[in-house]
């Protein structure tokens, strides 16, 4: 079993899709072994996509996240990091396939709704980041 970091962004927490996104999470086979909501500062934003900082769109992400309260997830499945990628969709939602979250979710590029980590190694670190061992519970 492996595990991912997520994160259901501002724009859909305000949009009231916290349930629907965890609704196609748990239908898709993920465990949701960590939750909780929380309001990020423009600090812990930028710390959490400290790789992005050199990027020209830092500063907008960073604010975005911080704009809203967002839910901080742990899911738990077999290949859990590329399945949730895949379940997730491209970035843009433009370019996102039929089926993915984004697809169905996310208003453009910068408001896409949900995160997933790209790696094993930034998986542990994004968990890390937020969760402590005895608030994941598989
Ligand atoms: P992903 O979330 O698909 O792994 P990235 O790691 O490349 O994508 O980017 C992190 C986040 O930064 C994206 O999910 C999106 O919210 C934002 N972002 C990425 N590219 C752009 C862009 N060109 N303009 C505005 N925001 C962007
Ligand atoms: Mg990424």
């Amino acid at each position: 079993m492996e595990s991912t970091f997520a994160i259901i962004k501002p724009d859909a927490v305000e949009r009231n899709l916290i349930g629907k996104i965890l609704e196609r999470a748990e239908s898709s086979g993920f465990e949701v072994v960590a939750m909780k909501r929380a309001r990020l500062t423009t600090e812990v934003a930028e710390g959490f996509y400290y790789v992005h900082k050199e990027r020209p769109f830092f500063k907008d992400l960073t604010t975005f996240m911080a704009s809203g309260p967002v839910v901080l997830l742990v899911l738990q499945a077999e290949n859990a990091i590329k399945k949730w990628r895949d379940l997730m969709g491209a970035t843009n939602p433009k370019d996102a396939a039929e089926g993915t979250l984004r697809k169905d979710f996310a208003l453009d590029i910068e408001r896409n709704s949900v995160h997933g980590s790209d790696s094993a190694e930034n998986a542990a670190f994004e968990i890390s980041y937020f969760f402590s061992q005895t608030e994941i519970v598989r």
